[in-house]
């Protein structure tokens, strides 16, 4: 089994954001990073510049650049529907704009991956809203295509069913996904491993995040917890990853941009317990090899 299969990576931010900063995650010790996308008014060649050096300097390889919109909330499910990703008809175009320059500031740093939260697809696949959003996504997708950039939707807002029929529907061979198990839960749209296994080899990247099923699954949000002690099942969701030949970073993420210590924390031992699942798998994968 290659070494370096499954390099640990966290979640991280520029500037205001849900992730670590990047000089706390070089403290951490880890070998790559999500980068949450700077604000439009941070965006400059300069900052590229910078960012770059900071990762170079510190031997962490950005391997995604998350897309985020001005005016998303992810307050309750009811704004995240409303508010969020490509959905909203009434911020659409702008944001196809935004994502373009975000796509444009993530070539700079080299970062061949863009990942987002699309927003809720519709599940009325004969709709104009559905088509709509195909047509957005075929559009994205050539755009990066020019630029040898990949697409990640990440999952959690749909089904895995409706979220297979738009990858297909779309078509697109750099359209790809992020696969966060604790969103299904918090969202309730699934049993993630399940659906990991039906997404198989459309996964590219993953988020090691955890949480717990809400009471009214679908109604109100699930709690996110520390990795491991949630429902996802962190070992099983590992051997799964294994089994589908996944072998690339395993992004924490802990969503508590406001606690920084706690957040920082329990990153860490985030990173401990998959340093000690991740040699278990390995360990057993060899063992029957
Ligand atoms: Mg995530």
């Amino acid at each position: 089994m290659s070494d370096d299969m499954w390099p640990l990576g966290v979640f991280a931010s520029c500037d205001e954001g849900l992730g670590l900063s990047l000089d706390l995650v070089r403290d951490l010790g880890v070998a790559t990073v999500h980068l949450h996308a700077p604000r439009p008014e941070s965006r400059s060649e300069d900052l590229a510049i910078r960012l770059e050096e900071k990762l170079a300097n510190s031997d962490i390889t950005a391997t995604c650049m998350f897309a985020g919109f001005e005016g998303e909330s992810y307050a309750d499910i009811s704004a995240t529907r409303s508010t969020v990703g490509l959905v909203p008809e009434e911020h659409r175009k702008e944001r196809i704009d935004e994502f373009k320059l975000i796509s444009n500031f993530a070539l700079m740093l080299g970062i061949d991956v863009v990942g987002m939260h699309l927003g809720f697809i519709p599940i009325e696949s004969q709709s104009e809203m559905y088509d709509g959003l195909v047509g957005v996504m075929k559009h994205l997708c050539e755009f990066c295509h020019g630029k040898s950039q990949s697409i990640y939707l990440e999952t959690g807002q749909e089904t895995v069913a409706t979220l297979l029929a738009f990858l297909r529907d779309v078509d697109a061979e750099n359209l790809f996904v992020n696969f966060d198990p604790a969103n299904m839960i918090l969202y309730g749209v699934g049993e993630p491993l399940p659906a990991l296994q039906q997404l198989g080899p459309y996964v590219r990247s993953v988020h090691c995040k955890d949480a717990k099923w809400s009471d009214l699954p679908g109604e109100t949000w699930g709690t996110e917890v520390p990795l491991g002690e949630g429902d996802v099942g962190v070992r099983a969701f590992l051997q799964l990853l294994h089994d589908i030949g996944y072998s690339g970073p395993l992004t924490i993420e802990r969503e508590i941009p406001h606690e920084c210590d706690r957040q920082v924390r329990e990153v860490r031992d985030g990173i401990e317990l998959l340093k000690e699942l991740t040699s278990q798998v390995k360990g057993e994968a060899e063992v029957s090899s």
